[in-house]
């Protein structure tokens, strides 16, 4: 058995980014850049007043109030046909181009906002209420760099920067398998014993969530030959996800299926709880990940090594592995103390600390204490108690709640 760090550098360790394609920049939301931004002029191109109100020069306000002569009215998106000169002021809208001549703007609150004189009624420092010529970006300046996730703040530096088509990491296709003679599909009848697939949805759901495209490859039955032909047809997706079948069951067949295609298996077993059987293989060029079939231990496995797998793929270089944080428990948990063990808590940030409450149930079937979890706190071989109101580390996998 293998560490979780050392499951998931073997995981990275097979992963090579896939290919790119351009898109529109209103479509690369969610999207990994591939390509550096890179400013072709400064942003802003010349100064501008950051205020509604009058360009002059600091000094002819240095004694206030002063009243000075308006020789122009400037909207922004203009430039002033007028030099500024001693004892005159341009009334000026806030981005608007600084006048030739003025080194200041006095902002209209500090004014009597007259038109044709305007008395000023306090003195101001030079350079007062400018924005700086290259203050956001300079000309040259790698704004966004390859490798950099997109959120809404790229998107609109993007456009401040006229991209409308970036290159981006395609999107991976994962095909997802669900086996077990067990499993009956979301519409089917459900009769005594059989239990619902719901691994095929929640892996489908992550996936799309990690920017990548599900290909639902239906239920197959426990039998090497439907569980060798179920991952032969999975081959033409980038990556290939089965739950279920690979513990050492009778009729856990993914690994024997594996030898069968000539797999280079790279491990089978992870130290940890939930999710100790979890297969990595590399299948002709193809990485194929094996997840137990327990609801938890399949989706704690995807968010620990699929998800980072598949950022890396798309061409993500930094923030690939979910962050780890110290959290404050608020109940306590408890394990055997054989593996590490990750138990969901609801992580909550409150007074600047971050507070984790454990699920009420921590059993690796029980799906719906997995609705509101939004961390992981580790419990690490040989503890078998962690109290209440000790600090304990918690493996983020979305923001902490506000409450
Ligand atoms: P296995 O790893 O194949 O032994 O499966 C362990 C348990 O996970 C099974 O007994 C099922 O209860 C559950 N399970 C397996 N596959 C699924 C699935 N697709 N959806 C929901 N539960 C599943
Ligand atoms: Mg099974």
């Amino acid at each position: 058995m293998i560490s979780v760090e050392e499951a998931q550098e073997r995981v990275l360790a097979e992963i090579t980014t896939i290919g790119t394609e351009r898109v529109a920049f209103t479509d690369a939301l969610g999207r990994i850049l591939r390509e550096d931004i890179i400013a072709a002029s400064d942003v802003p191109q010349a100064d501008n007043t950051a205020m509604d109100g009058y360009a002059l020069r600091a000094d002819d306000i240095a004694n206030p109030p002063a009243r000075l002569r308006v020789i122009e009215d400037l909207p922004a998106g203009n430039v002033a046909t007028k030099t500024l000169e001693k004892g005159t002021a341009i009334r000026i809208m806030t981005g608007a181009l600084i006048p030739d001549g003025a080194d200041t703007v006095a902002h209209v609150e500090i004014t009597d906002a007259g038109s044709d004189f305007v008395t000023v009624k306090q003195s101001l420092k030079r350079g007062t209420n400018l924005r700086k010529k290259g203050e956001d970006m300079r000309a040259g300046d790698v704004v966004l760099a390859a490798g950099t996730f997109i959120g809404a703040a790229e998107i609109g530096v993007l456009a401040s920067v006229q991209k409308s088509v970036v290159r981006v990491g395609r999107r991976p296709t994962v095909a997802i398998i669900s086996t077990g003679d067990e499993i009956v599909d979301v519409d089917e009848q459900r009769t005594l014993g059989k239990v619902v697939n719901s691994n095929s949805y929640s892996l489908a759901a992550l996936a799309r969530e990690a920017g990548a495209i599900p290909r639902m490859m239906g239920i197959v039955r426990d039998t090497r030959e439907a569980t060798i032909a179920a991952i032969e047809s999975a081959l033409e997706c980038d990556f290939i996800i089965s739950s279920g079948g690979v513990s050492v069951g009778a009729y856990d067949f993914v690994k024997d299926a594996l030898d069968a295609l000539g797999a280079d298996t790279k491990f089978w077993q992870i130290a940890m709880k939930p999710g100790k059987p979890v297969v990595l293989s590399r299948l002709r060029d193809r990485v194929y990940f094996g997840l137990p079939g327990n609801p938890v231990s399949c989706m704690v496995s995807f968010l620990l090594f699929i998800a980072p797998a598949l950022r890396k793929a798309m061409g993500q270089k930094s923030g690939i592995l979910p962050p780890s944080v110290k959290t404050r428990l608020m109940g306590p948990l408890k394990s055997r103390g054989d593996r590490r063990n990750y138990l969901r808590v609801r992580v909550v940030a409150r007074d600047g600390e971050l507070l984790a409450y454990p699920m009420n149930a921590q059993g690796s079937g029980v799906s719906t204490s997995m609705v509101q979890a939004n961390g992981f706190a580790i419990v690490d071989t040989g503890v078998t108690t962690v109290n209440a109101g000790e600090t304990i580390s918690t493996v983020l996998v979305a923001a902490p709640f506000s409450e």
